[in-house]
Order: C-alpha cells, then structure tokens, then sequence
C-alpha cells in the first residue's frame, strides 16, 4: 500500500501545499498551509482526514499564512526548525515586505529535529535539515512502496534553488545542503518543491544550473 499524495499551489506565490496520507486509517500530515485555508479544509474534511501534524519547510510567510486557521480548525500541532522561529515571529514584516496579508499568529507546538519522523497510518515522513535558504529551512522525505519522495521547501527547485539574501539565507551553506543531504539521495527520488513543478534528484545532479554534484 502506498501513501495518498495531494499537493496544490495556493495563495499569491503559489506555494505548493501538500496533504500526504493514509487511505486506510485516515491519518495525515499536512506541509506548507500556505494560503487559502478555507481551499485546504475542504480537501482534508471531503476526505475526512485526520491531521497528525501541521509541519513546515521553513518560515517564508507565503508557507504558514494558513497555518493559524487550519490548524485551529482541525485541531493539530503545528512543527518548525527551531532556527527559522526568528521569522516565524516577523510574520508581520514579511507580510509588508511580500505584500502578503497580515495574519492571525499561529503557534509553534514543536520544535523539529534533523531526522525526526512523522508517523501517519503505517507510514512515516523523515526531517532532513537543509539550512541555506533560511537556517532552519528542512526537507522532508518519504519511502512510499517502491518510490521515494522528497519535499524539498525553497532548497531545491526544477533546475534552480532557493535564494539566499534573505535574512538568515547563506549561498555557501545552501550548496553543502544540497550536495550533502539531498544530492546523495537515491538518484531516482522525485521531488516536490516548494513553488513550480517537481523533479527528480538524478536529474538535478545533472542538469542543475547552479549547483553541480
Ligand atoms: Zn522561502
Ligand atoms: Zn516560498
């Protein structure tokens, strides 16, 4: 059996939320509420899912600005790298800055840990901390039947990466993430970015323009 995925874009930059489950019991994991929360819970209440967890690659204001309504409303905690909780807590500035609107503050229930696991159903997302785009920014990756997927946030994106001159953002620091931790991936490994369409980590290590492998 393999994991239910459903990923959509939601809100002005069009941040690829994902909902990732079990069919069987029900129980989901849910990445980058973005925007659009009314969107959001009506893809997880017409499946009568069950979040586990609210979890985030990182603290750009256009990945958790419906991170306060679904959350509440669903009744699930919410997770973040302890070093993106700086951002998390400028989400008005950002808001200014990305002409986003200001939004309810949602609070952080936990900490995430490099390596920790997400367990949903029978199944389980792993944390991989990728810091470059911001510090805490973190990938998460999933061993589904015969496949593996990664969620790669504003790290890696189709024959691009995550900009880094933003506060906390470092071009030295997001090129060792991705040649360490996500480079030496199995090569086939597809990949949903944070924004735009997904790709696969062979494919990137060979085609990347910016970092080679
Ligand atoms: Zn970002
Ligand atoms: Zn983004």
């Amino acid at each position: 059996m393999k994991a239910k995925i459903i990923t959509f874009p939601v809100g002005l930059y069009q941040c690829n939320c994902s909902i990732i489950y079990c069919s069987e019991t029900k129980e989901a994991i849910l990445i980058d509420p973005g925007s659009e929360a009314e969107v959001i819970l009506k893809k997880i209440n017409d499946r009568g899912l069950s979040i586990k967890a609210v979890i985030h690659t990182h603290a750009h204001l256009d990945h958790f600005g419906a991170t306060h309504e679904v959350s509440q409303s669903t009744k699930s905690e919410v997770y973040l790298h302890k070093d993106d909780k700086q951002l998390w807590d400028i989400a008005d500035l950002q808001a200014e800055m990305l002409g986003l609107p200001k939004c309810p503050h949602a609070n952080i229930d936990h900490f995430i840990e490099d390596s920790q696991s997400f367990h949903f159903g029978e199944f389980k997302l792993e944390a991989i901390h990728t810091p470059g785009h911001s510090a805490g920014s973190t990938c998460f990756k999933i061993e589904n039947g015969d496949e593996q997927l990664l969620f790669s946030g504003d790290t890696l994106f189709k024959r691009g990466v995550g900009r880094t001159d933003l506060p906390t953002g470092d071009s030295r620091v997001i090129a060792k993430s991705i040649k360490e931790k996500l480079y030496t991936l199995d090569i086939d490994t597809q990949v949903i970015p944070g924004h735009g369409p997904n790709t696969i980590i062979g494919e990137e290590k060979k085609q990347n323009p910016f970092i080679k492998a």
